[in-house]
């Protein structure tokens, strides 16, 4: 079985993917993570006695650490999504954003190149160093402009977006200049199971489990496009099969809702699955607090190559997911609680992503 080294795999996106790479036994994996706030092993927990799962817990910009990583475990792949990810603490803190997001991703391209030169001739053919990326590095969207394709000049408006769209032009030099072979992907916003309760969608089904307001930014009428994490995982297993080194694949769901419309579509479906005591719909409870600064208007991806060049489209239907994420969080509670104190002490009261 081929061996890939995983990074950041113990956050929302990473554990999914480790979870349905093991599941369908597509290889054995070390995940490389430092562990930050939005590393969670109890993700991978029913990973704890699987002798193909490993977790290194360390940092993507420690180049020993990576070169030895790489030297030991000898990868045939290496799936890059360490990075710090929350819109709302790159504005408030930035400098972490450009030490991993940009420095870290500086260290893993200059070591996997190392790693890379040294593999046997026939080795070299199949390894791959895949960069897992965002839409948000494209900017912002009005209403009636096509939705970004692979030609979209990028225009990061966030500290965040910035830092993501300096490291996929790091990792698209690595492939012009040292002939790594790199795939970059460019994915819409994910929901799912295991997301850390900072962000959009556990924000707004956990507030409302706990009785509290449910906040939504500005007017609510930012535009997101949706896709089921389990798909964007997919869609990189498609991506690294068959992608052509070199390239970039846009990844998105084509489900485009309003900040409102999917809290909407979440608090109704709890008013079905869990009731609120007093009677009242969980909808009286959203709350418009003031909006993110330079806050985007509208992602919207057009995943059209994906489609057409590797026949990948996402499988599950937008209501369906979304019900079973709900779901997800009803069945965990034990998963969000532990987290509590964790996001609690971390997160400005009120704030929430938009991306
Ligand atoms: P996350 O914040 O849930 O997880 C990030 C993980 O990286 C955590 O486990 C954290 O401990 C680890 N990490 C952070 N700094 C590290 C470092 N220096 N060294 C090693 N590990 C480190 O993020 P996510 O939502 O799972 O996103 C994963 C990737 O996908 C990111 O690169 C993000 O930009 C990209 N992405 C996310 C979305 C989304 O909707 N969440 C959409 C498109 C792309």
């Amino acid at each position: 079985m081929e061996r890939w080294l995983v990074t950041g795999g113990a956050g929302f996106i990473g554990s999914n993917f480790i979870l349905a790479a093991r599941r369908e036994k597509r290889a054995e994996i070390l995940n490389l993570d430092r562990l930050t706030y939005a590393g969670n092993t109890a993700n991978l927990e029913s990973l704890e006695s699987d002798p193909g799962y490993r977790l290194l817990p360390g940092d993507i910009a420690d180049r020993d650490l990576v070169r030895k990583a790489l030297a030991d475990f000898s990868p045939a792949a290496v799936f890059h999504f360490a990075a710090e990810s929350h819109v709302d603490r790159s504005i408030e803190g930035p400098a972490i954003f450009l030490r991993t997001n940009v420095e870290g991703t500086f260290s893993l391209l200059e070591e996997s190149r190392r790693y890379f030169d040294a593999l046997p001739s026939n080795e070299k053919g199949r390894f791959r160093f895949l960069h897992v990326s965002t839409d948000e590095v494209f900017g912002s969207l009005s209403p009636s402009d096509p939705p970004f394709n692979e030609r979209t000049p990028y225009a990061p408006n966030s500290p965040y977006a910035a830092s993501k769209a300096a490291s996929d032009h790091f990792v698209r030099a690595w492939f012009h200049t040292y002939g790594l072979p790199v795939l970059t992907t460019n994915c819409s916003n994910n929901y799912g199971p295991f997301q850390f309760p900072e962000k959009l969608v556990p924000t707004a089904i956990l507030s409302a489990l706990k009785g509290k307001d449910v906040p939504v930014y500005g007017d609510g009428m930012n535009i997101r496009d949706w896709l089921f994490v389990e798909d964007h995982c997919q869609a990189l297993f498609r991506v690294h099969e068959r992608g052509v080194p070199g390239e970039t694949y846009n990844v998105g769901g084509g489900n485009e809702r309003t900040n409102l419309q999917m809290v909407s579509a979440l608090l109704t479906l709890l008013d079905k699955k869990r009731p609120r005591p007093d009677g009242l719909s969980h909808l009286e409870r959203i709350r418009f607090v003031p909006d993110r600064p330079g806050h985007d208007r509208r992602y919207a991806i057009d995943g059209s190559r994906l489609r057409r060049e590797l026949s990948w489209t996402p499988a599950h239907a937008f209501d369906q997911a979304l019900e079973k994420t709900v779901d997800w969080y009803l069945d965990n509670e034990a998963w969000w609680k532990a987290l509590a104190s964790r996001h609690e002490a971390g997160t400005r009261q009120g704030l929430i992503a938009g991306g």
